[in-house]
């Protein structure tokens, strides 16, 4: 049920609000480089995807 903003106090709004959070960005490293990269991205380092290269980096 409902309750008024003013019925709600600091602790438990901000118990509510404990799992309110950025998370770390997921990474891995580059299987060819080893430069540590996005998940399922091409590696913008070295331009391999699933060991095979993929596009040129200069
Ligand atoms: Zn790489």
């Amino acid at each position: 049920m409902a309750v008024p903003p003013r019925r709600t106090g600091k602790t438990a709004k901000a118990l509510r609000r404990s799992h309110i959070k950025l998370n770390s960005a997921a990474l891995v490293e580059c299987s060819n480089c080893g430069a540590m990269i996005k998940p399922h991205h091409i590696c913008p380092k070295c331009g391999y995807y699933n060991g095979k290269k993929v596009v040129n980096v200069k």
